[in-house]
């Protein structure tokens, strides 16, 4: 079986983390090395390493992940102007490996970077 990732031992406690959000689907953290002035992570329960390696059986994850961040932006009162990334593979800076949404809000965006 696959090394439990960080993200499966913060969903299952083992490890502390500032949990703003949880869910039946998924966990909203804040970054502990942000990079911009709100930066909170979006994590689903299931442990799907990429998102290239989501299936047809997790569409509806996917979908309600989307809603929730939208969600979350409201309720961090960000909803205006925020910035929503997936880092898949390490070659675009994928260092955790189980699928995560950056939600990044608070300064300018000018890149498609972040
Ligand atoms: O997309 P990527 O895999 O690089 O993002 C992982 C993110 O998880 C990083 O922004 C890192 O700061 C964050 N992280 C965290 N808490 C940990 C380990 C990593 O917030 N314990």
């Amino acid at each position: 079986m696959a090394e439990e990732s960080i993200f499966t031992k913060i969903i299952n406690g083992d490890i502390p983390s500032d949990i703003l959000y949880e869910d039946e689907d998924c966990i909203c953290i804040k970054d502990i090395a942000p990079q911009a002035p709100v930066h909170v992570l979006l994590i689903p329960r299931k442990p799907i390493p990429r998102l290239a390696d989501a299936t047809a059986e997790d569409q509806a994850l996917l979908g309600r992940l989307m809603l929730r961040s939208g969600d979350i932006a409201r309720q961090l009162g960000i909803d205006e102007a925020f910035r929503l990334v997936v880092n898949n593979g390490a070659g675009a800076g994928q260092t955790v490996f189980h699928l995560h949404l950056h939600l990044l809000a608070g300064k300018e965006f000018t890149e498609a970077g972040l």
